[in-house]
């Protein structure tokens, strides 16, 4: 034992440095650091470009013609692990139509104070409605503006949309619109007016308690 305890003690490394240079030792960090090259980033003046598959804010996408692909089916909401979606789906009808095929998400909500952007929520999308973008200023002082509502997430029209509700392109089926076949919405297609569900303004006050001002958030078209 003892012998053991003689060859530990032999083998340790010997500080050969006086004691007075241990304080100096310890700012040896700092001194590196002042001369490595500086990685402070000057945003949000200078923005950073993000990968092509960053998960940022998300997009409700349409098809060419500017009908809706969500079909209300709440698949990205059961995903979801941290019961960030809200959606509640609604019956089309040939007098207001949302998406070619029988439903549509008439309510749709994603509340940036609990989602993780994870992207399990486009992964269970069936129709691909559901996308993430590259979007990732989402910061906000209050909690009911990040509720963000169907009309914030709902893509904008490019050329060859009309904004939905609207009629289904003539011969075609939901099927076509997922084929592709239909690029654009059909000529002399206007945009129908919902009058059984127009622009609601959400009266009720917030969940989150009395100091929370009451959401103005639009909760169906
Ligand atoms: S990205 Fe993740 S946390 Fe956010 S809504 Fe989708 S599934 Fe939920
Ligand atoms: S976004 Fe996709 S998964 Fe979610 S309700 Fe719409 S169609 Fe279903």
């Amino acid at each position: 034992m003892a012998e053991e305890l003689e060859r530990s003690q032999a083998e340790e490394p010997k500080d050969t440095k006086p004691g007075f240079m241990n304080p100096v030792a310890g700012f040896g960090v700092t001194f590196k650091a002042m001369f490595k090259k500086r990685l402070t980033e000057q945003y949000p003046e200078q923005q950073k470009t993000t990968a092509p598959r960053f998960h940022g804010r998300h997009q409700l996408n349409r098809h060419p013609d500017g009908l809706e692909k969500c079909v209300g089916c709440e698949l990205c909401a059961w995903a979801c692990p941290a019961d960030a979606i809200y959606v509640e789906g609604a019956d089309n009808t040939d007098e207001e139509r949302y998406s070619p095929g029988e439903r549509y998400g008439r309510v749709y909500q994603i509340n940036y104070a609990r989602c993780i952007l994870c992207g399990l929520c486009i992964e269970a999308c069936p129709t691909r409605a559901l996308t993430m973008t590259n979007e990732f200023e989402l910061a906000d002082s209050s909690r009911a503006n990040l509720i963000y509502t169907k009309e914030q997430l709902l893509a904008g029209l490019e050329e060859g949309m009309v904004d939905s509700p609207h009629a289904i392109y003539p011969g075609m089926d939901e099927q076509d619109y997922y084929r592709g076949l239909v690029t654009e919405a059909a000529p002399g297609t206007e945009r129908q007016v919902a009058h059984s569900k127009g622009e609601v303004v959400q009266e009720a006050d917030s969940t989150f308690g009395g100091t929370e001002p009451a959401s103005g958030k639009v909760i169906g078209r």
